[in-house]
């Protein structure tokens, strides 16, 4: 079978990640959390204070970008890819409310998206990987054989996002995460550099009312369909 690039987008918490995983691991491809680049970079900077609620001392993070180094590394008891710091596993570090908040303003900046990109586009050279995020299929990968696009209802997302970091022991409350939801929506689809949009030729998939299971078996006939096609 022909190894395609698999390039999912969409807003904050569709089920992007949950569907990047079944799909890797069903065709034995790899699957790159962009996300999680942008969240390290965004803890990078917070542990360094050059963010905070009213300030973002980018020049400072730019300057510093050469020296941080991000990798991912397969965790041998959970066989999946976790990324790493500057040779810190940080994938527990994440994924609280206080990176969420940072994230998208980190993640608008043109130097910190270069870096990554170019990162993202070597780990794709040799295809047969899945990568999730808000600019795959129109800025690292334009060529991508398969393109989806995931949407649900703001509430929705915000529950599953919620349930999710109760399930952690976060202390958080729905509206909170709600409101992280939608900002993070805003700037991730407004900012100037590489805003989150559907690519022209993206499959467009509302999970709002779709169980794991349909949602999976769809997108594997596609994946089926573009893998055996010659072109
Ligand atoms: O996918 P996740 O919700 O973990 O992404 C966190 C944030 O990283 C997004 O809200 C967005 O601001 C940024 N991001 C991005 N481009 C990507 C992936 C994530 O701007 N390819």
């Amino acid at each position: 079978m022909k190894k395609i690039i698999i390039a999912i987008d969409g807003f904050s918490s569709t089920g992007k990640s949950t569907l990047a995983k079944q799909i890797a691991n069903k065709l034995g491809y790899t699957y790159i959390d962009t996300g999680a680049m942008y969240r390290a970079i965004t803890l990078y900077a917070i542990r360094h204070n050059y963010i905070s609620e009213n300030e973002f001392n980018e020049k400072a993070l730019e300057t510093d970008l050469k020296q941080i180094n991000l990798e991912f590394k397969s965790n041998p008891l959970t066989q999946t890819a976790e990324i790493h710091l500057n040779h810190e596993n940080v994938e527990d570090k994440i994924r609280n409310l206080q990176v969420s908040n940072y994230v998208s303003k980190v993640a608008a900046n043109s130097k910190v998206r270069k870096k990554l990109v170019e990162q993202q586009q070597i780990m794709g050279q040799k295809k047969a990987v899945v990568m999730d995020g808000r600019d795959i299929g129109t800025v690292v990968f334009p060529d991508a054989e398969l393109k989806i696009y995931m949407t649900a209802s703001a509430e929705v997302r915000a529950q599953r996002r919620y349930q999710e970091l109760l399930s952690k022991g976060d202390n958080v409350t729905y509206t909170d995460v709600l409101s992280n939801v939608t900002n993070r929506d805003y700037i991730d689809a407004n900012r100037k550099d590489s805003p989150l949009i559907k690519a022209k030729d993206a499959i467009e998939i509302d999970n709002s009312n779709l169980t794991l299971e349909a949602q999976f078996q769809s997108i594997l006939a596609l994946v089926r369909k573009t893998t055996s096609s010659n072109t």
